[in-house]
């Protein structure tokens, strides 16, 4: 069989299938589906896949590889298997699905080298290629005339890797380090030779004196208060030296967790644990929803099942959403399993990612935890899938392939026949009425670990605020708790619930709203830069001092951005020291856990932040809760927005009295009587599950329903709106009576860089021809789409309704 099977990496619906290649002698006895390579395609060299192998092709006239890039494979059988599935499911490319499986580093441009890893003697013909350097460059293994196949094995048995550089950074992290160049009689010599005012250079001798060791050049540098051009002068007097030496990069210091042991489990949990456990035992697929109100120990759950499968020599795979994986999070997994856990986190640089998923792909760990696209670990023995805060919404892809995690990670564990638990305390009603029909296995948790209650919740209607005359945005309730807890040293949390609010820019006189010329949303203001910003694309402009539709120069910011209510809040409290987390705040890297550090440290009496101040957080001193605007959610055009209001609320009442002290909510709310807040505040899942699932059944939702969501975007309005009648004409014309079509309607947000969008909606029950008829009517469109820049997107499962 000398033709491989190649998907190619171009991004366009005509080419969504497998090219033959001949390969030349020297690749035949090494090449694996799973490689990459490169190939001629067109004029161009373009990377691709290697997915099979043939012995006839139906093509003529095949081209040959040029390259292959891997030595091992980076894709297995399985995700191979699994990027064909995902792509059909998603409606997307072959190509971008395998290509969401693997980390940055091996989707860019790059240059690849050999590092050997061993002291040993390697083959005669590696060692004269090495010939007593560590690393060499790729190319001069090619220029040899040593086999691949001679390659693969010392490659196989660790002893050499390879690795890739990115865009000629480094991916390796590399110190410089500083040693003495003579022994040390030698630098006594030399010290007495050195003039009387070269006070930093005698320091520096002296210190080699003491310490013949190597040092790293920065710790060197802090000790003696002292600047590399001292460094210099001494290395070129020959004194010292200094050299590069590699690190191996582990961005969470395994040595910082403080190893913990498996608890003695409650009652509950106990019950939780045991079909788990069988499941793993028995080697059966099933999938538990781990139904657990915070703080009653899920994690803990988590962690014995783990351990059971790496008992049995399996592997483990966590996700947790991208901001509930802090330190706090990583130290609990580390806590247990140490090294053999490795974490995938977009906060991670791509070096370090890349390393970490090396760690996976070699078997150097056995578990893994991370965010969304950790789901696509290359594990070949799994024995568990865990996604903890199965409700969160960022398990969606909202980029192609639009997948959810929660069906890959379901997919891959049929294959392997291994459990997945998802775990949460409000969990989806998709996964909630799963349970009730047996789909799903149900475990209960009810009880906190430490038989502390919930936190008892308070609900104030704004709108008697305003009737007594109180136009802040605190509410007398709240600010007389918060003032209550500062005179006790206690700590606060404020929730601005800031979805569906922005700080943008009105005229009192006439009402105009300020809004972007490319995107058909008004324009949000940023009071660092006094400037107005689009959200969706990069346009700005100054603020007007008169309003460019009457000339009034009564222009005013409405709105409640957290610096808005931090200011109100300094004015009313001045006394308190308030933090504040949001986008702003926590743009770069490592700021998020700095802020949540600096609360833990008591260095502020109040916490103020959005939504990701909701997840995980653990503070003993917080005892009050508040939550600024409960309802701002309520009003937005997404049938799902009562879950998420009750989520939201759920989880942020769960910060409060996590230990001793017991802890109190006040929630914030224009429409107190609404269901998913008045449940919220009694912790009453089962009435708002039964509520809702009502409202979602009169309304033709999901879980009743599917949802397909296709949106049709141009640069001119007519074509749009022809186009998305076209499709659902096209559409009617197949689809089953009980199946509904929504639509053609404008998108929420009308156009975007002056693109224009409408969408229609497909609810169905039954509609197994669904994926391809929506293929075929891509397809018809597909020259449209090249030629004119049409844009059709489908998300087989949306979230985002925008
Ligand atoms: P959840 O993930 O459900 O919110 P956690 O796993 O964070 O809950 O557990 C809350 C607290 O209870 C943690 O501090 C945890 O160490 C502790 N805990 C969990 N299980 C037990 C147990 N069986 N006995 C004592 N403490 C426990
Ligand atoms: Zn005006
Ligand atoms: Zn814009």
């Amino acid at each position: 069989m000398n033709i491989a099977k190649v998907i190619v990496d171009v991004p366009a619906s005509s080419i969504n299938q497998t090219f033959d290649y001949y390969i030349p002698d020297k690749f035949i006895d090494i090449l694996e589906p799973g490689m990459r390579v490169i190939v001629p395609f067109g004029p161009r060299k373009i990377m691709g896949f290697v997915v099979g192998f043939v012995s006839e092709s139906t093509f003529d006239k095949l081209k040959e590889i040029v390259d292959v890039l891997d030595i091992t494979p980076v894709l297995t059988k399985e995700l191979l298997e699994l990027g064909k599935w995902v792509a059909n499911e998603t409606l997307s490319l072959s190509i971008i699905a395998l290509q969401a499986m693997l980390p940055q580093v091996l989707k860019s441009t790059y240059k690849k080298e050999l590092v050997k890893k061993t002291d040993l003697d390697l083959p005669v013909e590696l060692e004269y290629l090495f010939a007593g350097r560590d690393i060499v460059p790729f190319e001069a293994f090619e220029q040899s005339n040593i086999s691949y196949n001679k390659l693969q094995k010392v490659i196989q048995a660790g002893d050499v890797t390879i690795d890739y550089l990115v865009k000629s950074k480094i991916t390796k992290k590399q110190i410089t380090m500083v040693k003495p160049a003579k022994d040390s009689h030698l630098l006594e010599e030399a010290l007495v030779d050195l003039s009387k005012a070269a006070k930093k250079q005698k320091q520096l001798v002296d210190f080699f004196i003491q310490k013949e060791e190597p040092i790293e050049q920065k710790r060197l540098l802090t000790i003696l208060q002292t600047t590399t051009s001292t460094l210099k002068t001494l290395e070129e007097k020959g004194l010292i030296e200094t050299y590069k030496q590699e690190v191996f990069r582990n961005p969470y210091n395994d040595d910082r967790f403080e190893r913990t042991y498996p608890l003695e489990l409650t009652d509950e949990q106990r019950g939780a644990l045991n079909p788990i456990k069988e499941s793993i035992e028995k080697e059966k697929h099933e999938v538990f929803l781990l139904h657990g109100v915070t703080g009653s120990g899920k994690t803990e759950v988590y962690l014995q099942a783990i351990q059971e499968v790496i008992n049995k020599g399996k592997e483990a795979i966590v996700l947790v959403p991208e901001i509930s994986l802090t330190p706090m999070m990583v130290r609990r997994f580390k806590g247990r399993f140490g090294s053999n856990v490795a974490v995938m986190h977009s906060a991670l640089s791509a070096g370090e990612k890349y390393d970490e998923w090396r760690r996976i792909h070699q078997k150097e760990v056995k578990v893994v935890v991370g965010a969304r696209s950790a789901v696509f670990a290359p594990f070949e023995n799994l024995g568990i899938i865990i996604i903890d805060e199965e409700h969160e919404t960022t398990y969606k892809q909202e980029d192609q392939p639009k997948y959810h995690a929660r069906d890959v990670a379901i997919h891959r564990a049929e294959n392997y026949n291994c459990p997945v638990i998802l775990g949460s305390a409000t969990p989806t009603l998709e996964s909630y009425a799963r349970a009730t029909k047996n789909v799903y296995t149900l475990a209960t948790l009810s009880k906190r670990t430490n038989d502390m209650p919930m936190p008892h919740v308070e609900i104030v209607d704004m709108r008697n605020e305003l009737h007594v005359g109180n136009r802040t945005m605190f509410s007398r309730k709240l600010v007389e708790g918060m003032k209550e807890r500062l005179k006790k040293n206690e700590q606060i949390v404020l929730l601005l619930n800031r979805r569906g609010y922005s700080t943008f820019v009105m005229c009192r006189d006439c009402g105009h709203v300020n809004e972007c010329p490319h995107c058909d949303i008004a324009l949000t203001y940023h009071k660092n830069s006094n400037r107005l910003k689009c959200h969706y694309c990069s346009y700005e402009e100054n603020v007007p001092v008169n309003c460019p539709e009457c000339s009034s120069d009564l222009i005013r910011y409405f709105g409640t951005g957290t610096q808005k209510v931090e200011e109100a809040l300094t004015e009313i409290i001045p006394e308190a020291t308030v933090i504040r987390m949001d986008v702003d705040t926590t743009r770069k890297k490592g700021s998020h856990e700095k802020i949540l550090k600096q609360f833990a440290e008591k260095k502020a009496d109040i916490l103020l932040g959005t939504q990701m101040i909701a997840k995980g957080l653990d503070f003993g001193n917080v005892t009050l809760v508040g939550v600024l605007t409960a309802d701002s959610m309520l009003h937005l055009p997404d049938f799902r927005s009562s879950e998420k209001t009750f989520q939201l609320l759920t989880q942020v009442s769960g910060r409060a009295g996590r230990h001793k002290l017991t802890g109190e909510v006040i929630v914030q709310t224009y429409t107190p009587e609404h269901y998913s807040i008045q449940l919220a505040s009694v912790y009453n899942f089962s009435d708002f599950y039964k509520t809702e699932m009502a409202m979602r059944r009169k309304f033709r939702y999901p879980p009743y329903y599917f949802l397909a969501l296709i949106t049709i975007s141009h640069e001119n309005k007519v074509k749009v709106i022809q186009t998305s009648q076209k499709i659902v004409g096209l559409l009617m014309n197949k689809i089953s009576q009980t199946t509904v079509v929504l639509g053609p309607t404008p998108s929420p947000i009308p156009r975007i860089k002056d693109r224009y969008r409408y969408q229609c909606m497909i609810k169905y029950r039954n509609e197994p021809q669904l994926r391809m008829y929506l293929n075929k009517i891509k397809e018809q469109f597909a020259d449209e789409m090249r030629k004119e820049n049409l844009l059709i997107s489908i998300d087989m499962q949306p979230y985002h309704l925008m």
